[in-house]
């Protein structure tokens, strides 16, 4: 297994930090040549969502992106990650990649609240930690998209299909499995398939099936 990491900006140091505890391969996706190289999923890091769109379109990266996602490559976005996947951001025309058929609020807990601490569940997963920075939350998902976590009753977690989001940072706690629940999403696939050279054509068709466990 072979994971992207997108290196463009923000916190993405931290996630392979996390990836090397787990023992999983990665590399740093700074380029539309990175970008290419064979991969079984992508990590799309925290950080300012406005600088990291920037340098996706500047680079000539946003469109090869955008194409492998909606192919069904596995994602994990995280905070400005997750404002990178949504279809709609509130009071914004701007749309990033535009996968994940979501409308999300950016900075959406006030000044106030711009950094905490919270535990929660995550899916099946109980008492997650969960560390926030100016975090965005999930205002309205569309049918197919199941929430993952729910904190002061806004959705900061879910998942469509291949793409899984949090507004929250797994990276910067101690806790692995939010990063294993994703990296199970293309191991299943492995175990199910055994072959990479099927997966590297996988369909979205073939994801879509895979993923609804
Ligand atoms: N507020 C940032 C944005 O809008 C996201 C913050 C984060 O990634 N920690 O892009």
């Amino acid at each position: 297994m072979v994971v992207g990491v997108l290196a463009l900006q923000g916190a993405f140091v931290e996630h392979e930090a996390v990836l090397d505890r787990l023992g999983e391969e990665w590399f740093e996706i700074r380029s539309l040549d990175d970008l290419k190289r064979g991969m079984d999923g992508i990590i799309l890091p925290g950080g300012e969502s406005t600088v990291q769109g920037k340098l996706l379109r500047d680079f000539g990266m946003l469109d090869e992106l955008k194409a492998k996602i909606g192919a069904g490559l596995p994602v994990l976005a995280t905070c400005a990650g997750m404002i990178l996947l949504a279809e709609k951001i509130e009071d914004d025309e701007t749309v990033h990649l535009g996968t994940m058929p979501v409308t999300v609020r950016r900075n959406a807990f006030g000044r106030q609240l711009g950094s905490f601490n919270a535990r929660g569940d995550f899916g099946d997963l109980k008492d997650v930690e969960m560390e926030f920075i100016r975090a965005p939350i999930f205002t309205d998902i569309g049918g197919d998209v199941e929430p993952l976590s729910i904190i002061n009753q806004k959705i900061v977690a879910a998942r469509y299909n291949n793409q899984v989001a949090t507004a929250f940072h797994p990276e910067l706690t101690d806790d692995t499995r939010v990063h294993q629940y994703f990296l199970s999403i293309f191991h299943r696939f492995f175990t199910e398939r055994g072959s990479k050279g099927l997966f590297q054509t996988i369909s979205l068709f073939s994801y879509r099936k895979l993923i609804k466990y």
